[in-house]
């Protein structure tokens, strides 16, 4: 009897000790859990700032952006010195459906499909903004584009991809264009009467939707300046820059 009872005991006492190591493992795991999170964290940010890409800030997360710049050519990127920004001009790609890499590519390969031609087609722009909301940049900032006639010589261009006829963007599209404007006025200091549609330049019917639905196109301007201050303070939007 007094073994038996002298074995429970002694199992009870193991079974203690297996509870306590357990605990102390157990709060071990969370500490080591939290450093490592703490120090992704830090990390993040410290390798953040060096990076060759842009990122954007955002309450939905980082936005890169994808520098894959066109070859340097006489029809979409003749290599002029961008000298001053003063503007920011928004287009739609007026093909619908078609996403940022396409339209990339359509402005690289005009070297190649101007071969021969009367009329050889001059286009680019600096930012295509794809259905993703992909940003990617085809042109660097201190050159100019070919998108916005006699505003080429002093403004950054950027082309928006759209899901159909009616040239709306999808959110988003339109989530990352508001963040990538916010960054340029932030970079080049310019205002809200500075972000123009490529109608404001020449009565073009682009982009449609923001030509037609005309308070659209100022909510989308308010969305830009709410944006910038409610991230003034976040050291900000994006990034890095060439
Ligand atoms: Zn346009």
């Amino acid at each position: 009897m007094i073994k038996k009872y002298g074995s429970k005991k002694y199992t009870s006492g193991n079974k203690n000790e297996q509870a306590k190591r357990i605990k102390y493992i157990f709060i071990f795991s969370v500490l080591l859990i939290f450093l490592v999170y703490i120090f992704a964290l830090v990390l993040s940010h410290v390798t953040g700032k060096g990076k060759n890409t842009a990122q954007v800030t955002a309450n939905t997360g980082p936005v890169e952006v994808i520098k894959d710049y066109i070859e340097p050519n006489e029809y979409s990127r003749p290599q002029k010195k961008l000298k001053k920004v003063n503007g920011i001009v928004i287009h739609y790609t007026a093909n619908p459906g078609s996403d940022a890499e396409a339209n990339r590519n359509y402005f690289n390969n005009l070297m190649y499909e101007n071969a021969g031609k009367e009329k050889p087609v001059y286009a680019s722009s600096h930012y295509v903004i794809g259905l993703d909301g992909q940003i990617v940049q085809c042109i660097p900032l201190d050159e100019i584009a070919y998108a916005s006639n006699e505003r080429n010589s002093d403004t950054i261009s950027i082309e928006c991809c759209h899901a159909d006829n009616t040239g709306k963007f999808n959110d988003a599209t339109y989530n990352s264009l508001v963040r990538l404007v916010a960054w340029l006025c932030g970079e080049y200091n310019l205002k809200k009467d500075d972000i123009i549609r490529h109608y404001d330049v020449t009565g073009k019917n682009c982009p449609k939707y923001y030509v037609k639905h005309e308070k659209k196109w100022n909510s989308f301007k308010d969305d830009v300046f709410r944006y910038i201050d409610n991230h003034k303070t976040d050291n900000n939007i994006i990034k890095a820059k060439d």
